[in-house]
């Protein structure tokens, strides 16, 4: 630093570049297709081990039939929040099958799993809570802790030891929620919900499980919690209709009286345009795709492994993941852009991912499997990474 900032517009673009000089600038890369098996980038044709759509089901008929007939028969806008006029049938029945789906009393569609964890967290939590949040849940649990207003206590990743110490501590305090993703985002590994549930028990915490990276991919599709037989003792459980499942928006499915408060307390949930009539079309789609696809995940999960063990082989480290989620750490942010563009060349798009998305020091690839790749494109991402090893 070491001048006087003159004002705030010198001193946004002096961060800019401070920003650049750590390796840290984002740009949006351009993209064609940006959820299909191949994309094309630069008129380069890569696979996308990129994007969410772990299934590959963002284009199946099955989807966009239900999209294209809600887009006809209902127009383009939903018009209002749902609170309003925005709350046309269609969403009474996918919030019908999708408890039905995860054996709930109540579900409530909302526009991203962003907005959900706003909503959830900030209508539950309020100045006298005390939110348990593991350290490497998604920023929208962060920002959810942060806009209720809560006591935000963050334990060690994964560390149940760590929850039981903190939760012993504020025994005293009445109203305790714990918070966590089931599967990690940027690590694939998943949370010892057993443990968790135990705890929540023991000390009369509420919990919120966020599936977004489980849904449609463990216990059958319906998340960690089922996979786990925890779906009744968990209170909250959140997941999102835009990773493999392919489309937009997001859920939350638990007791009626769950729904209700969030329905009436949730401002993220009031104060925004209800998804557009195509979207829900599309999600009801997924939804009865997984449902009649039930297997689906265990196969990702296989593929998952196989690519995950050749590179444990090779000597990569692959931090916690036992998903579809496989991260490489690769610890410096120019090298993990250099790795990045080594795979583009061998026509690879996978995410780069740096700080502050992860903790500073473990800047790595995200290579998410899917379930369409085939044999060949498995080992041609396997061998592709080892050769990484000589760059
Ligand atoms: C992606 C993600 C979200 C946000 O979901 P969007 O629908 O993309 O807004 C929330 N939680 C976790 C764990 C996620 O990975």
């Amino acid at each position: 630093m070491g001048y006087i900032l003159k004002n705030m517009r010198e001193k946004l673009k002096h961060e800019l570049e401070k920003i650049k000089s750590e390796g840290l600038y984002r740009s949006l890369p351009d993209i064609d297709e940006g959820a299909g098996k191949y994309i094309i980038s630069g008129g380069k044709r890569l696979l996308n081990l990129a994007s969410n759509n772990y299934l590959g089901i963002s284009e199946k008929k099955e989807l966009t039939d239900e999209a294209q007939t809600a887009l006809v028969a209902l127009g383009c806008s939903s018009g209002a929040s749902r609170v309003v006029t925005g709350n046309f049938s269609l969403y009474g029945t996918l919030e019908k099958e999708m408890a039905e789906f995860k054996g709930t009393e109540g579900c409530l569609v909302l526009n991203t799993g962003y907005m959900a964890n706003l909503a959830v967290i900030a209508s539950l939590a309020g100045r006298h809570t005390a939110v348990f949040s593991d350290k490497l849940n998604h920023a929208s649990i962060i920002d959810g802790i942060k806009l209720s207003g809560a006591k935000h206590i963050r334990y060690r990743h994964n560390d149940t030891a760590h929850l039981a110490e903190l939760l012993e501590q504020y025994k005293s305090t009445e109203e305790k929620i714990i918070v966590t993703d089931s599967v990690f985002s940027m690590d694939g590994d998943r949370a010892d919900l057993k443990e968790i549930t135990r705890l929540a028990e023991k000390y009369g915490a509420l919990t919120i499980v966020d599936e977004a990276h489980a849904t449609g991919v463990l216990g059958c599709g319906r998340g960690l919690a089922h996979e786990l037989g925890l779906e009744k003792r968990i209170d909250v459980h959140m997941g999102t209709f835009s990773k493999a499942l392919g489309s937009f928006g997001a859920y939350i499915a638990g007791d009626a009286y769950i729904t209700d408060f969030i329905r009436n307390k949730g401002r993220a949930f009031i104060f925004t345009t209800s998804l557009p009539p195509a979207v829900i079309g599309a999600n009801l789609g997924a939804l009865r795709w997984l449902k009649s696809n039930p297997s689906c995940g265990e196969e990702l999960l296989k593929k998952a492994a196989e690519v995950r063990n050749a590179l444990n082989l090779a000597g990569f480290d692959t931090a916690g993941s036992s998903t579809q989620i496989i991260p490489v750490i690769i610890g410096d942010n120019f090298k993990v852009q250099q790795a990045g563009r080594l795979l583009e060349d061998a026509g690879i798009r996978t995410g780069v991912i740096r700080p502050p998305t992860v903790p500073d020091g473990t800047a790595r690839l995200r290579l998410s499997i899917r379930l369409d790749l085939n044999h060949d494109e498995l080992e041609h991402v396997v061998h592709s990474v080892r050769r990484l090893k000589n760059a």
